[in-house]
């Protein structure tokens, strides 16, 4: 009988966020255990609401968006990203030079398509937001990583970066605030990747999903608004933002100098074109979503939701024999460290599955955002305190035994 393989594009791609102990926590579920799913940042299922407003002004539109739109999106949706683009300082924008997707993530794989060519470099930090990595590779692309340094705050590290580039070198990501570290990058770290790239002739793209979930009254800067002789491809969404993961809209701009990059543009609008639109509801309230008071500050402040939970699980792992972590600025995500010299563990996989089956709590080991040290894990800390006060009994009793 005549049998179907997978194509083999797909042979290096990894995508382990969504991997082999994800599939055991489903079984697991689905023989009816209870397991706290601490691995994905997704707000809604953890009570977090989409405001009332946005609800009712997409509920208001739906009537109005049932064809398809312009490919790059509606006009007014472009019209709020493109003026929220100008606070933003990012130079050089216009309503055509922004494209709505079905979430960030399609834009990444669209414009990584369109740049990389078969063996073509490009930098992507280590440990990353591995859809990165897997999009780079699907389009042919040869993925290098650079470093962020724990000991710096999980700051890009520079003479890494330099150390990596290659005459093939096209491009670099950064992802700031990041995903899974939680930190934001100050002024004088882009500034120093800008002069990188500017050096080296790079394009920069710049995952910013997170520019809204900020806290302690720091400021996020725009790597393209440090850049404005170099070509720069900045991403947003409303999925974190806003807590409407599901709605599935994101955003990509592009800004700077377009000359250098009038090719790469061209086989974006083709791809752009070739998937027709992205979703035209969710579009429809991206003007109410940037306009006016950002809902999410609440959660950010003291007494607010995401802050005092992040208190929390840093002060609990802090707490912990033989844990580290650096202090999340931004975001909903910490990144820990667990010394090698009281904790053996070669295989995070290994580690995030005894957890899982011993405890009932899955995160994602280090290895699934490409960070190569062992030991190291995320923690998504959105559920409620009661539960994570639950979560992190689990862990410590877990690791109490775990120890060497
Ligand atoms: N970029 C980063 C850094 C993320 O963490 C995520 C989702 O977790 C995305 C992009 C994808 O966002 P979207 O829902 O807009 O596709």
């Amino acid at each position: 009988m005549r049998t179907f393989k997978k194509s083999s594009k797909l042979d290096n791609v990894l995508y382990d966020v969504r991997g082999p102990v994800l599939d055991e926590a489903n079984r697991m579920t689905d023989q009816g255990i209870h397991v706290l799913k601490l691995n994905i940042g997704n707000p809604a299922p953890f009570g977090f609401r989409t405001p009332d407003e946005v609800v009712k002004d997409m509920q208001d539109q739906l009537v109005d968006c049932e064809g398809y739109s312009e490919s790059r999106g509606l006009f007014s949706a472009r019209k709020a990203i493109m003026q929220y683009d100008q606070l933003k300082g990012i130079p050089n924008v216009d309503v055509e030079d922004i494209y709505t997707g079905n979430g960030a993530s399609e834009l990444i794989n669209l414009v990584m398509q369109a740049f990389l060519d078969d063996g073509d470099e490009i930098l992507i930090p280590s440990p990353d937001y591995p859809l990165w990595t897997a999009c780079a590779t699907l389009a042919g692309g040869n993925v290098v990583h650079y470093v962020c340094d724990e000991q710096q705050h999980w700051y890009p590290d520079i003479d890494d970066i330099r150390k990596k580039i290659t005459p093939r070198t096209k491009g670099i990501v950064i992802i700031n605030p990041n995903n899974p570290t939680g930190v934001l990058y100050p002024k004088e770290v882009l500034e120093q990747i800008v002069e990188v790239a500017r050096e080296n002739q790079l394009v920069i793209f710049s995952d910013e999903i997170y520019d809204r979930l900020v806290m302690d009254g720091q400021e996020h800067v725009s790597i393209a608004s440090l850049a404005p002789d170099l070509f720069c491809i900045t991403f947003n969404g409303l999925s974190k933002s806003h807590m409407i993961a599901g709605y599935r809209i994101g955003w990509m701009s592009l800004s700077g100098n377009k000359r250098i990059a009038h090719d790469v543009i061209e086989g974006i609008n083709m791809l752009s074109n070739m998937r027709l639109c992205s979703n035209v509801p969710a579009q429809s309230i991206v003007q109410t979503c940037l306009g006016g008071i950002q809902r999410s500050q609440g959660y950010l402040v003291p007494g607010g939701r995401i802050f005092e939970q992040r208190k929390y699980v840093y002060e609990r792992l802090c707490n912990m024999e033989g844990v580290s972590a650096v202090h999340p600025d931004a975001a909903f995500y910490i990144f820990p460290h667990l010394d090698p010299k009281k904790f053996n563990i070669t295989d995070d996989d290994q580690f995030a599955l005894d957890l899982l089956k011993d405890k009932h709590v899955l995160i994602v080991g280090g290895k699934g955002f490409n960070w190569t040290t062992p030991g190291y894990f995320r923690i998504v800390y959105l559920p409620r305190l009661h539960t994570l006060e639950e979560a992190m009994d689990s862990l410590e009793d877990f690791l109490s035994y775990y120890r060497q």
